[in-house]
Formats: structure tokens, sequence, C-alpha cells
């Protein structure tokens, strides 16, 4: 695919996300308006004087939203505790509120005609409390977390009980009072609808994320197209009705939220990830993952290459050398096919030593495992097993062999001047001795005291030569 076609292709493709993400949006707008269309079809198509009252059915659905109100009080209660979130403490405080004065909008149903506003009045009361704390949570949304051990605890809770209850003393006055009338329910009204509107705005303005603030959001909706029903309607008409009954789906909304929240580890609600942010993470991770393992490979591989090496020459060292060695008598063992082994030994090192210093010395070491390594096949390893003692293991390969490429590693080491990098000309000579797997043996030990016996052999011998005998 061309670099054009690939760039089209691409603008497509974000083209049709922003249209999908945009459609999404507004079905979002759309799904948080259907209560609208409700009221809308009711009040133009519905006769307002149509009344349905029926006190026993209006006492039994607010005994049940009240039981159910103070459970969603104690997930949020619970979720607040786990997660510390202010907006958890706040949505704990609308339910709780919303719960005690609502309560006695079922209570006074009785009383629906001796003292109207008695009855009346705690519906919008309740709702107005409701919307004040959960704008107030708004507010604190993002805000960091309550510390653990400065989380409100049971006092904070039956405080703001004793707030509400207040508050309902306050309401049975004004019902009371020459205050209580149409006016008053309706102001009351407008002013949870206000703030539940301003509620949605802020929370629109501050674009959440997190699909329970979504949740939230369509929640609060439901709650201010309640107030919109609840203004428009009048008691027992079925604007009225319907008023209750999108306030009630609000709730179950936002208490589904919350339990959604309480189901979660960290019981938080404002922070939840949106499934887009998780995939997002999820590949974010899974990157450094990858990044980490390749790491951890790398490190290993160099770990393993440091146990099984000699620091000053670069040879293997012992441990590895052995290692080989088992592998290979294996390896031989089972195809027959012998092996050969060197065992170096520089002549008269100590002298090298004494003459020019040790650092002349290792210097010299350094180029004898260059030498061999020049001398050898390259499958073939050289191992420093001593001070200046060295091993060469050479696979599938007979005495002759073997002796051919001693020979060539005694040739080159008597003829390279050594330390030459470092300013010293200094010539060396080594002694080899060599064994051979079926020959001289079968196992590692025999196989080493062979190679050994013929290198002191090369030695009794004056030194700079290889023994195979
Ligand atoms: P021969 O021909 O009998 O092997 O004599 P030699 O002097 O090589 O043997 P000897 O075993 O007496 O001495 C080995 C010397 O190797 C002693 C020590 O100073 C030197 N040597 C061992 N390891 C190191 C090292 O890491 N660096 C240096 N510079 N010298 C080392
Ligand atoms: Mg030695
Ligand atoms: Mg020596």
């Amino acid at each position: 695919m061309s670099a054009t076609t690939a760039e089209q292709t691409e603008k497509q493709r974000s083209f049709v996300r922003f249209i999908t993400r945009s459609y999404a949006q507004l079905v979002l707008v759309a799904f948080a308006l259907v209560p609208a269309y409700l009221i809308g079809y009711l009040h133009f198509f519905q006769n307002p004087g149509l009344k349905f009252e029926n006190h026993p059915f209006h006492e039994i659905a607010i005994t049940g939203a009240t039981f159910e109100g103070l459970f969603v009080t104690y997930v949020a209660w619970q979720c607040y505790r786990s997660s510390g979130e202010p907006l958890l403490r706040w949505m704990t405080l609308g339910f709780l509120g919303f719960v005690l004065i609502y309560a006695l909008h079922g209570a006074f149903t009785r009383f629906a005609h001796q003292n109207i506003w008695l009855f009346l009045l705690y519906g919008p009361a309740s709702r107005l409390t409701m919307s004040i704390l959960l704008l107030i949570g708004l507010l604190s949304y993002r805000r960091p977390s309550d510390p653990a051990d400065h989380r409100a605890g049971v006092k904070y809770l039956l405080s703001w009980a004793a707030i509400f209850l207040v508050v309902d003393v306050l309401v049975a006055l004004l019902a009371h009072s020459t205050f209580a009338g149409v006016i008053l329910l309706r102001v009351m009204e407008s002013a949870a609808l206000g703030l539940s509107m301003l509620n949605v705005v802020i929370l629109m303005l501050r674009r959440p994320r997190s699909p329970l603030m979504l949740v939230y959001g369509i929640s609060i909706m439901s709650f201010a197209l309640s107030s919109v029903a609840f203004l428009l309607g009048s008691p027992w008409n079925h604007m009225w009705w319907l008023a209750h009954v999108i306030f009630a789906s609000g709730f179950f909304l936002l208490s589904y939220g919350v339990a959604q929240a309480f189901l979660t580890t960290t019981r938080s609600f404002a922070t939840i990830y949106s499934r887009e942010e998780l995939n997002a993470r999820l590949v974010r991770e899974m990157d450094r993952t990858k990044t980490a393992l390749k790491e951890v490979n790398r490190t290993n591989q160099k770990l393993a290459h440091l146990a099984a090496t000699d620091p000053l020459t670069g040879a293997a060292n012992r441990r590895h050398f052995i290692a080989c060695f088992e592998t290979e008598v294996v390896r031989a063992q089972r195809d027959g096919t012998p092996f050969s082994l060197l065992a170096l030994d520089l002549d008269n090192f100590k002298w090298v030593n004494d003459a020019y210093g040790h650092q002349v010395g290792d210097t010299v070491l350094q180029g004898f495992v260059r030498v061999c390594r020049d001398a050898i096949r390259p499958y073939d390893g050289v191992a420093r097993v001593g001070g200046e003692e060295f091993m060469v293991l050479l696979t599938r390969t007979s005495l002759d062999a073997a002796l051919a490429i001693g020979e060539r590693i005694r040739v080159a080491t008597a003829s390279t001047t050594f330390a030459s990098e470092i300013g010293r000309e200094v010539s060396i000579t080594v002694s080899i001795g060599i064994s051979q797997f079926g020959r001289d043996g079968r196992t590692i030990d025999a196989l080493l005291r062979s190679a050994d016996e013929r290198l002191y052999h090369a030695k009794s011998q004056g030194r700079n030569r290889v023994a195979i005998v």
C-alpha cells in the first residue's frame, strides 16, 4: 500500500470514528431526554383534569422508596468508607436527606385533604435538599480522597440526620404558616430544578469520561425533568404521577451506579475508567511489560555470559568449560565420534611477570587467548582453567587433527609479539598436552588426567611443544 493510500485510509478511519463518537454522544443526550418526550406527550394530549387519587398506592410506593433509599444510602456510605471520595460522601448525604424528608410526604398522604401543604411540601423539600447536596458533591468531583484515618464516621452521618430532621420540622412549620401555598411549592420545586440543571451543565463542562459519571449525569437530568413534571402537574393527576415515575427512574439509575461502584475493588465512583480508557491503558501496560521482558531477557543473557566468562581474557571459565565437556562426552558416547582435548600452559610465565610486571603479564594472557581463537575453528572454545592454564575442547576431532591444531597454536604463540599495544615486546611459548575420547578413556576425569600428563611430558621435554603420548 502506498503512503498516500495509507494516509487516506487513516483519514477515513478517523472520520468514521469522529462521526461514531458524535453519534454516541447525541444518543446519550437523546436518552437522557426520554422523560421530556413523555412530559410533552402528557402535556399536549392528556386531559389534566384526569386524576388517580389512591392513597394506599401512594403510601406503599413511598414506603418502598424509603427502604430502597436507606439501602442505597448504606451502599454509598460503604463505597465512601472504602474509597474516601468526597463525591460519595455527598451522595450518601443526598440519599439520606432525601429519604428522611420524602418519607414524610408518604406518611402524610392521609392528611391530603385536611392540610394539603403538609402532604405536598415534603416532596419538593426532599428534592431540593438532595439537589443541593448532589451539587456540592459534583463540585468536589476529582478532589483528592479523604485520608483513610480522617474519613467521616457514623457520628458525622448522625449529625446530618439531625439536620434533616430539623428540615422536617421546618417544613411542618411552613405547612402550617401563612407562607404555605402554591407559590412556596413552586419556588422550592423550581430551585430543585435549577440546581439539578446547574449540576448537569457543570458535569458536561467537566467532560467526564467515567461511565459512572455518565450514569450520574443522566440520573440528575431525570431529577430535573421530574421537577418540570411536578411543576406542570397538579396533585393526583397523570402528570403528577409521571413526575414520580421519572424521579424514581433517576433514583434507580443512580443507585445502579452506586451498586456498580460497590462491586469494584476500589469502590470508587468518580474514577472508574471507561472501556476506551481501559483499553488504552491495557495496550500501554502490555507495551511496558513487553519492553520490561526484553530488558529482563537481555539482562539474563548478560548474566549468563558473565557467569560463564573469565573477566580478564573473555575466555570461557572453568565451570562453563566443564559443562561443555559433559555435553560433549554424552554426545560422543551416543554417536561414537571422538573429540579431543588440549591442555595448554604458558612456559616460564612467572618470569614474564617478574621481568615486565603483572600488568604486562595480564596483557599477554589476553593476547594469548586471541592467538588461540585465531588458530582454532569458530565453534571450538578456549577456556581459562587456571592462572596461565587453558583448555581447548575440539568437538568431533580425532587425535591427528587435534595435533595439527595444537601445533598451529604453538607456532602462532611462539611467533607473536605480545603486549605491543602497551608499548612492550614480549615473546612467549606454550606447552600443550592432548588426549582423545576413546583412546584415553571415556570419562572427563580420565581425559583430563591424560591431557595433563602429556602437558607435563611436553614441559619435561623442554617446553614449547605438543605432546600426544
Ligand atoms: P612453567 O613453564 O613450568 O609453567 O612455569 P611457570 O612460571 O609458567 O609456572 P608457575 O606455575 O610456576 O607460574 C605461573 C605463574 O603465572 C605464577 C603467576 O605469577 C602467574 N599468573 C597466574 N595467574 C596470573 C594472572 O592472572 N595474571 C598474571 N599477570 N600472572 C598470573
Ligand atoms: Mg602453570
Ligand atoms: Mg606455566
